[in-house]
């Protein structure tokens, strides 16, 4: 049995496991409707392991010996993580950086990193037997809780903006979720996916509240540490919505360092897009504290939050790793989208994407040295919304069946 305890992020208090659910009750007092969530709880294992896993992070056994449970058979059994790092050389020779790879996240079952987090708290739902799961969602979270749901026979319960990419809503619906669309924002979704919980006693996903949703995602972390040959890149960019995937690197590095495996955590890069871009202006402007966006909007999707409800400690751990933020715009997100596929074949949505329009920034501004050893985190698919990557990719008109139309078509290609 993993023993472990919650600590409140902000204010440093202590609950063992059966004293807190959600977030530290002290803090959550003064939480305001839609706003940053006040006392986010972070999981502190009684023991870490003091080895790296022979097999790999990606074996059940392996993977539970890291994470709050009671044993590997708690993990529903579905192929989550294990993804690969792409040593990427095209790319590597476009942006002249001889030592970039790409985690390729978009290959988890749904499509995205939400499914490490998703993982986790379905396992801790049935061991607290629960037998409904919630959460709101900008799209990836809804169909990674209905994926893993769906394997694990457990029901789940999504609150999605209406304007949410279509594809995601109907993978979501077949998974066999209850979907509910909110006419309204990812932030009244947030609320309304609470509210829905406290009525009718289900477990509530949502992420900077369900501490488990870090604790999950760190394990993307692990697994970039023990593919680079058991150790830490100098620099790793994330994409960045509300903050949590950044905090869970940030989560998986710390606790190898607190393992004694690894002497350093690497420099965090969390990418945002302009039109959405609270945490990654806060780091550029030096503040402690996030101005939300009113009209949040961009091509990225997932990023989009007007109040990023992990930012107190997303800003924290980013400016302890050294890192710092980058902003850059939807059409260098919409050519980024294009660029990584060419060169490594990864297919990522916008807001994947976003780390490689965000490295260019990086470098650009002296963040990232190109000689450096850095980690591009794609943490979704871009089939989730292909009608993004139409903006920039054109298909051709259709010709008859006949040779001399393929020549014809194809003739100013040299
Ligand atoms: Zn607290």
């Amino acid at each position: 049995m993993a023993r472990f305890s919650f600590v409140c992020s902000e204010c440093g208090a202590r609950y063992g496991e059966r004293e807190a659910r959600y977030v530290c009750q002290a803090c959550a007092r003064s939480q305001t409707p839609g706003g940053v969530t006040r006392g986010v709880l972070t999981v502190e294992l009684a023991d870490l392991p003091t080895e790296w896993p022979r097999t790999g992070f990606d074996a059940p056994e392996a993977l539970a010996a890291w994470l709050p449970l009671p044993s590997a058979n708690a993990l529903p059994a579905l192929a989550v993580g294990g993804t690969p790092l792409l040593p990427v050389p095209r790319l590597r020779a476009t942006l002249g950086m001889p030592h970039l790879w790409v985690k390729d996240d978009s290959r988890n079952p749904s499509g995205s990193t939400k499914d490490r987090a998703s993982l986790l708290v379905v396992a801790k739902a049935i061991e607290y037997q629960c037998d409904t799961v919630a959460c709101a969602s900008t799209g990836n979270a809804a169909s990674a809780l209905s994926c893993v749901a769906a394997a694990a026979g457990l029901r789940a319960v999504v609150f999605v903006p209406a304007k949410a990419p279509p594809a995601k809503l109907l993978q979501t619906a077949s998974y066999g979720a209850r979907l509910v669309l909110v006419n309204g924002s990812y932030d009244d979704a947030f609320e309304l996916s609470v509210a829905a919980c406290n009525r009718f006693g289900w477990y509530n996903r949502n992420t900077a509240y369900n501490p488990f949703t870090i604790e999950g995602k760190k394990t993307l972390a692990l697994e970039i540490a023990a593919q680079l040959a058991l150790d830490a890149p100098d620099a790793v960019v994330v994409p960045v919505g509300d903050g949590v995937i950044v905090s869970g690197v940030a989560k998986g590095f710390a606790d190898l360092v607190r393992a004694g495996l690894l002497p350093r955590m690497p420099r965090l890069i969390a990418a945002q897009p302009e039109g959405s871009a609270a945490i990654a202006l806060a780091l550029r402007e030096h503040r402690a504290t996030i101005i939300s966006v009113d009209g949040a909007h961009s091509v990225a999707d997932s990023l989009v939050v007007s109040a990023p409800r992990n930012a107190i400690l997303a800003l924290r751990e980013v400016r302890a790793s050294g890192g710092g933020g980058v902003i850059v715009s939807d059409d260098a997100i919409l050519a980024a989208v294009g660029n990584l596929a060419r060169t490594t074949g990864v297919f990522a949505e916008p807001a994947a994407a976003t780390a490689l329009a965000g490295l260019e920034a990086a470098v650009a501004e002296g963040l990232i040295g190109r000689e450096e050893r850095v980690v591009l985190a794609i943490t979704g698919s871009g089939l989730k919304d292909a009608t993004a990557a139409g903006r920039t990719s054109r298909l051709p008109p259709a010709i008859p069946p006949e040779l001399e139309a393929v020549e014809a078509l194809l003739s100013p290609e040299p």
